[in-house]
């Protein structure tokens, strides 16, 4: 299945992210259509960010404390909470206003960049939480 071969190989690149290979982080965005941004930096955030949001297994508690220092230490927001970011350039702003304005004032060819990278982590992400909602539901008997 498509997806799955999707899912499995994120979170193998993900699981291997302490000692990436940028060949191979490129090879999978291109294979799957996810758009590369610009900076290797900020691909690599988006890619440590990924990690800490992914409820799989295969992610351990300590890679994701890896990927908080990784972005801290590259000058990242690490909180999962706090937005005052940038959402395409994670430039840190002092507050949701400001972030915002520079969110907004990217073009066109950035927002649309934005969106599609966006999509394809939410579907992923999206796809690992139905399967924790599934096995509850089946559990419970709650969807019969
Ligand atoms: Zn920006």
């Amino acid at each position: 299945m498509e997806n799955n071969d999707f899912i499995n190989e994120r979170n193998k690149l993900l699981s291997e992210l302490d000692s990436y290979n940028m060949d191979d982080i490129v090879n999978y965005c291109k294979k799957y259509n996810i758009n590369i941004p610009d900076d290797e930096k900020v691909m690599l955030a988006g890619l440590h960010k990924a990690r800490l949001y992914i409820i799989n297994p295969i992610i351990t508690d300590k890679m994701k404390e890896n990927s908080k220092i990784w972005l801290l230490e590259h000058g990242f927001n690490a909180s999962i909470d706090e937005h005052y970011h940038c959402l395409i350039c994670e430039k840190p702003y002092p507050t949701k206003q400001d972030a915002d304005i520079c969110f907004k004032n990217h073009n066109e060819k950035e927002h649309l960049r934005w969106v599609a990278r966006e999509v394809v982590w939410m579907k992923s992400y999206m796809y690992d939480l139905m399967k924790y909602i599934s096995f509850i539901d089946k559990k419970y008997k709650i969807d019969d």
